[in-house]
């Protein structure tokens, strides 16, 4: 960015303080500057709107009217901070593919503070809006290309009923960004009940802090898993509590075919919350291998390996909250509760994906199977079950063996689920796997058309796929294409953490 080009951060005149009707908490900066730097967002050269997420507005209750204004604008690209917020930087450490990193902290997100909602009170971070103290080598900043992913996939998750951190809007400026190529900056406006990681945690606990661990586990205790207060041993109660929404979260990820890339414990949401989109990917065909992070050379987080690796993170997260929990046994036992949740979990979503409302022991062994002829087939995950949900009739049934090389394979499985169907009502089965098979997913490729275009100023792109990712169980005609095969080039697509 040229001198010249570069803004200076508006002061908050009554008039810019009118003109953002928010209503700001300040919970976490609350807790003290132990756990945070204040540090005010950098501005950026004649930002633009890229994208605005209304359903999210909504839910935050902004004013429409207000939320097309220039403060809006100026206020979600860092350019303006609004009375009442008190920007911040928090700090964390973490375990990056496999060796602790030390401190890490928001390099580039700074959290404005909390927003009252009706769904109670929402941190709203900016990520992408400057320097902070814990920026290491990087600028603080975010590129387009990134933050409309974010943007996107967030909303994506949302939309199939997996628990994330939500995207309120996008705005850009021609400000340049140097990554392996010059590219243009971005704001993302994010939101969550918190954005504490188990990074937090590792980082008080790995400083010898363990005052500050105690004031960030009863934090978040208090503020979201008040019912572990009730506990003899509120602190294992608490990381048994972490554990079985880490378990849902790999269950509903596992099963939507989703795999998130970077699961440094850094990456990991303590209210078992999908977060830090970086190099992710939906399947295209089925490869429990398949790596989507071009920078993990060894495969750590390949997809297959998510839910051991997320045990592995919980571990992380055990030993920085052993100061609290003192003895090694319950934090063992609280652990040990991913181990029977996660399976379960795991059946429960495939069964509502094959359109089975009840129980059967066979189950188990029909989802593995089908885990098999898929990995097998290699056959496109998300377009397979969304066939399936038309098995009864002999094209539907048709439709979901043109997609096997080998149909025989197809024939021996799809015996075995035609008799599992026998006593299942099939409009209840129908129903239930229309609501559980996604016909729309954020496929690289077409992020990546998005992306392209763009880059370009046309922003409608992104728009709708929006409204797709939305509401992805629904049929939207008109918009098959958004539905089908990837194109040859999308295997080429190559995402690292560069963003
Ligand atoms: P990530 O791999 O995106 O989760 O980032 C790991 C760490 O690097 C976090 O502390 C980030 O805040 C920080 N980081 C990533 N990119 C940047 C950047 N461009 N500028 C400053 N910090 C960054
Ligand atoms: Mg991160």
């Amino acid at each position: 960015m040229t001198p010249a080009l570069a803004p200076t951060l508006a002061t908050v005149s009554e008039k810019l303080n009118l003109a953002s009707p928010l209503k700001w908490a300040k919970r976490f900066a609350r807790l003290g500057p132990d756990f945070y730097t204040e540090r005010q967002p950098s501005p950026l050269p004649s930002p633009y709107w890229v994208s605005r997420n209304q359903a999210m507005a909504r839910e935050l209750g902004l004013d429409p009217a207000w939320f097309e204004s220039q403060a809006a604008l100026a206020l979600f690209t860092g350019n303006l901070v609004a009375a009442g917020c008190q920007p911040l930087a928090s700090v964390y450490s973490g375990h990056q593919f496999g060796q602790w990193a030390g401190q890490l902290g928001d390099g580039r997100a700074l959290l404005l503070g909390e927003l009252e909602t009706a769904h109670g009170p929402q941190e709203i971070q900016l990520k992408g809006a400057g320097r902070t103290p814990y920026s290491r080598m990087g600028d603080g900043r975010a590129v387009l290309r990134s933050s409309i992913r974010e943007y996107l996939c967030s909303e994506a998750l949302h939309g199939l009923g997996i628990p994330t951190t939500r995207a309120l809007c996008v705005t850009g400026s021609d400000a340049k960004v140097r990554r392996e190529e010059i590219e243009t900056a971005a704001v993302v406006t994010r939101t969550a009940p918190s954005f504490i990681r188990f990074g937090h945690f590792e980082h008080f606990s790995d400083n010898g802090q363990h005052e500050q661990l105690k004031i960030l586990a009863d934090y978040v205790i208090d503020g979201f898993y008040p019912a572990c207060r009730e506990a003899a041993q509120p602190y294992a109660a608490l990381l048994q509590a972490v554990s079985e929404r880490t378990a849902h979260l790999m269950a509903a990820w596992q099963a939507a075919g989703f795999c998130h890339g970077v699961m440094n414990t850094d990456n990991m949401s303590i209210l078992g919350l999908t977060i830090d989109y970086g190099p992710f990917q939906f399947l295209d065909a089925f490869d429990p291998n398949h790596i989507c992070n071009h920078s993990d050379t060894q495969g750590r987080y390949a997809y297959g390996k998510q839910p051991s690796i997320a045990y592995w993170n919980l571990f992380c997260l055990g030993q920085a909250l052993l100061p609290l929990i003192e003895e090694q046994d319950q934090a063992l036992a609280a652990l040990g509760s991913y181990k029977t949740v996660f399976p379960q979990a795991l059946e429960d979503r495939m069964r509502a994906k094959l359109g089975l409302p009840d129980s059967h022991p066979d189950d188990k062994t029909l989802i593995e199977n089908a885990f098999k002829l898929l990995a097998a087939g290699k056959v496109d995950y998300t377009i397979f079950w969304r066939r399936l949900c038309r098995f009864d009739s002999p094209q539907g049934r048709e439709s979901v063996r043109d997609l096997f090389l080998a149909p025989p394979a197809f024939d021996a499985w799809s015996l075995q689920y035609s008799e599992r169907l026998e006593h299942v009502d099939k409009g209840r089965r129908a129903d239930l796997m229309l609501k559980n098979n996604p016909k729309y997913v954020l496929r690289n490729h077409l992020g990546e058309q998005a992306i392209q275009a763009a880059k370009l100023n046309d922003f409608s792109g992104v728009d709708t796929l929006l409204t797709l990712l939305q509401a992805p169980f629904e049929e939207h005609p008109g918009h098959d294409r958004y539905a089908g095969f990837p194109p040859d080039w999308a295997a080429s697509i190559e995402i690292s953490c560069s963003s």
